[in-house]
């Protein structure tokens, strides 16, 4: 791991020392624009090396628990993460995918995706990604001037038939099940805490609008991080993806101060 250390705000830095002094620590990460860099294509997102590295590193610690909750199928997220330790909880579609029940694309899911190939081969660059509980319509790629219209016609053809259509950046999700990421936050907590291991402190990082239901499910206590700038619920924010890493450096070597007398 490099010695670098980072600078931080003053009031991320006391909210880090706080959440490293918890009887029970929960940190969980988004995976796209936060654990991993923002890519033209969605396929080939892969994790900074050393932010994972220290993430393993910070579940391994006492009383400490990570889990990384994405927008993407379990299965690709497990598949991004190498060498993940089973201390780390992977969550996938939004929170519709926990442990290691598998979930098969839901019917629903090809109807959208039917619906929707016309207007994918209209724009080119446009990409459609079948997920177990939604459809995602990605127009990252297409031409700058036509993104708004691929979406809005996208938008125009299944929103209505969708249980909920999310935003998100340069892609738009159209949803066969109700799922977010702040139920599934709360979801791991009660989990959590029936085994008699509530969290005491939790610190969610994300980039993203879907983060923003985990941020509203945060308490007090809690500390949420928003990668990059915009309104958010959040109550701290970090300029860019490639602070995550040595942000994760810094409660890592916190959290080990703390835990190391266990
Ligand atoms: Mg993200």
């Amino acid at each position: 791991m490099r010695t670098r250390e980072p600078r931080l705000s003053t009031g991320l830095e006391y909210a880090l020392r706080h959440a490293a002094e918890a009887e029970r620590l929960l940190v969980a990460f988004d995976f796209d624009g936060t654990l991993s860099p923002i890519v033209s294509n969605y396929e080939t997102a892969a994790p900074d090396a050393d932010a994972l590295e220290t993430l393993y590193a910070l579940a391994a610690l006492p009383r400490t628990r990570a889990i990384v909750i994405s927008g993407r199928a379990r299965e690709d997220l497990e598949g991004r993460l190498e060498n993940c330790p089973d201390d780390v909880e992977l969550i996938g579609s939004h929170g519709a995918e926990f442990g290691s029940d598998q979930h098969e694309t839901l019917p629903a899911v090809e109807g959208f995706a039917s619906a929707l190939e016309g207007i994918a081969e209209r724009f080119p660059g446009a990409r459609l990604e079948r997920k177990p509980i939604s459809l995602a319509f990605h127009f990252r790629n297409v031409t700058d001037g036509l993104q708004e219209e691929a979406r809005a016609e996208a938008i125009e053809r299944v929103g209505d038939s969708a249980v909920a259509v999310k935003d998100g950046k340069k892609v738009v999700e159209f949803f066969a099940l109700q799922a977010d990421k702040g139920t599934a936050l709360q979801r791991y907590r009660e989990a959590a805490a029936a085994g008699g291991e509530s969290p005491t402190v939790t610190v969610y990082v994300g980039d993203d609008v879907t983060d923003e239901a985990a941020f509203e499910a945060l308490g007090p206590e809690d500390v949420g991080i928003r990668v990059g700038d915009g309104p958010s619920a959040a109550r701290h924010s970090i300029e860019m993806q490639e602070e995550v890493a040595p942000l994760l450096r810094r409660l890592h070597r916190l959290r080990s101060e703390v835990t190391a007398a266990d």
